[in-house]
């Protein structure tokens, strides 16, 4: 019977140590499944980890709050950060092994390397904040190449995130299978988030709102009505929810982000609805898939 520390992952804080890890279980012919994270870890990533585990003999959780995807005067220092409980929750979850690089690590003194998916990264949430996506692909290449999985598992909660790094792995030619997993959501609709911790009280009842409003969306285009109708709506009754500024709340091709503006959807065609919006200080993302 293995005792409870043998069940603990292994914790890696140098790019050398987690490299040389990967080799081993690579010679071994381990298949190497990451999952990529900011840490507070919820459900949601923890689901993520249940889906590497199902394709891979080794699974690895990287947290690392990233500074080079929030600008300045976004939060990045009051980012939620609790690493012995992300631990636990790793433990108890089966994770092999944590990867938990300082920031030299990850950005080398002088490094002067960065990775742009173009065009993809310009849209949408891209729009509202101009340097983040270039800092997600930036760090998730890094990563990669410093976990040399053979799986890597990111949540459809960030839609936009998720096809810009399938994009790269296609462009770069990384040898990675990139697998989306479903979003998990509160009983209410709300999508699980580290920052849903920024929440008040009554916040976090009007929050249900962003899930009710792309679901009624969807309804409504599957009827058949007219996305610009839709959308307004959706806009609508995110406002009579107590909602502030809505930073975009579009329907888009899921893959080549282009936008679609009017008219109803066609038969059997697929749009994705993605929202940002701001309750109280807090700016939440989501989206769904609508088809007719
Ligand atoms: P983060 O720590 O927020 O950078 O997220 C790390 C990974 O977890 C990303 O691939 C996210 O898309 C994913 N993720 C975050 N929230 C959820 C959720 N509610 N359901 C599924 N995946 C999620």
């Amino acid at each position: 019977v293995k005792s409870e520390k043998d069940l603990s992952p292994v914790i890696l804080r140098t790019r050398a140590a987690m490299q040389a890890q990967a080799r081993a279980w690579r010679k071994t012919g381990e298949v190497i499944g990451f999952v990529p994270t900011m840490g507070a870890l919820h459900d949601g990533h923890l689901s993520l980890l249940h889906t590497a585990k199902a394709q891979a003999s080794k699974c690895v959780v990287s947290v690392f709050v990233n500074p080079a995807q929030f600008a300045p005067g976004e939060d990045f220092e009051r980012y939620p950060r609790d690493e012995a409980k992300d631990l636990e929750l790793l433990a108890a979850a089966g994770c092999d092994a944590v990867y938990l690089p300082d920031i030299e690590e990850i950005y080398p003194r002088g490094n002067l390397t960065a990775v742009s998916v173009t065009d993809l990264s310009d849209r949408l949430e891209g729009r509202c904040r101009p340097h983040f996506f270039y800092g997600v692909s930036t760090v998730v290449a890094r990563l990669f190449l410093h976990v040399l999985p053979d799986i890597a598992v990111f949540g459809e909660k960030d839609y936009q995130q998720l096809q810009i790094i399938r994009r790269m792995v296609r462009d770069l030619g990384f040898p990675i299978e990139i697998i989306g997993g479903p979003t998990q959501r509160e009983s209410d609709g709300l999508a699980q988030s580290s920052r849903n911790a920024y929440l008040s009280p009554e916040e976090r009842q009007a929050a249900g709102a962003v899930f009710s409003a792309l679901h009624r969306a969807s309804v409504r285009l599957k009827l058949g009505a007219a996305v610009e109708d839709a959308l307004a709506e959706a806009e609508a009754h995110l406002k009579a929810a107590g909602f502030g500024p809505v930073d975009y709340f579009s329907a888009v091709d899921p893959d080549t982000f282009e936008d679609i503006s009017s008219g109803p959807l066609a038969s059997g065609q697929t749009a994705r609805l993605l929202v940002a919006a701001w309750l109280g200080r807090t700016r939440l993302i989501d989206n769904l898939s609508a088809s007719a």
